[in-house]
């Protein structure tokens, strides 16, 4: 089934287009990587869905709702931010709470969400350290519960990995694959990196000018690319 569906959706900036007519269904449990160069739109594009950005034209559904007028916090998604932001005078176990406190959510409940995300993340040990007391990758961990704890539809990441050095970049890359293969929910994922759309991805949309040149598994993207562009980016030789 089709959890997050897009039809004709184009957007501007003033009057540079950025999205052009861009459709694509994307179905439950799959993670999508939108692969492209720096411009294409990647951002864009996750930012309206995430309620971020408004769509000029087109629609959007989620889990069969449709979105375009929804603010963020009422769609089901959850983005995970690039910089993993925590706040730092709390303790692990308040930063997982406090986006759920906020909207007056019943302290037993937080506590379960809490407690589930710390299980499914294997971070219970540190639900009472601070943010200075972690490691990077523990950082990341938490910072992925942030967004567990809401029990979204969808997660959206956005180039998650692009601040990291190459050894946590590779680590955190199989840490998601695993996230991913434990919960299998539906999941975004940004970047314009070749080898993490390929190793990450269910199937790969391949942004490039505003427009989708190819959806497909990585093996469809990389031994039938859909135009010289593809082929270029991620195929292989033409
Ligand atoms: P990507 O994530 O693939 O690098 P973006 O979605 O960030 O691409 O950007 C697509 C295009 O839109 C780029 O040309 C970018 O300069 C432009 N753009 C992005 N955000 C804004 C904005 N807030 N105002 C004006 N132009 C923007
Ligand atoms: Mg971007």
């Amino acid at each position: 089934m089709a959890e997050i569906v897009l039809t004709n959706v184009s957007k501007s900036y003033g009057a540079v287009p950025v999205i052009d007519d861009v459709s694509l269904a994307i179905r439950s449990g799959e993670l999508v990587v939108f692969l492209g160069p720096s411009g294409s739109g990647k951002s864009t594009l996750l930012r309206m869905i995430a309620g971020l950005e408004t769509i000029d034209s087109g629609t959007l559904t989620i889990g069969g709702t449709r979105c375009e007028s929804l603010p963020p916090g009422q769609r089901g998604v959850a983005m995970v931010f690039q910089n993993y932001a925590l706040y730092p005078h709390m303790t692990v176990r308040e930063n997982l709470a406090f986006g759920l406190r906020n909207v007056g959510m019943a302290s037993d409940e937080i506590a379960r969400r809490v407690g589930e995300a710390a299980r499914i993340l294997e971070i219970g040990q540190l639900l009472d350290r601070r943010p200075a007391q972690l490691s990077g990758g523990q950082r990341q961990r938490v910072a992925i519960g942030r967004a567990i704890v809401k029990e979204p539809r969808a997660f959206l990441f956005d180039e998650p990995l692009s601040n990291l050095d190459a050894a946590l970049r590779v680590r955190t890359r199989v840490e998601l694959a695993e996230l991913h293969q434990r919960i299998r929910s539906t999941m975004i994922y940004v970047t314009h990196d070749q080898t993490e759309a390929m190793t990450l991805a269910d199937r790969i949309v391949v942004l490039n000018d505003r427009r989708i040149e190819q959806i497909g598994t990585p093996m469809e993207v990389y031994s039938r690319p859909a135009s010289r562009f593809v082929a270029g980016f991620v195929g292989s030789p033409a």
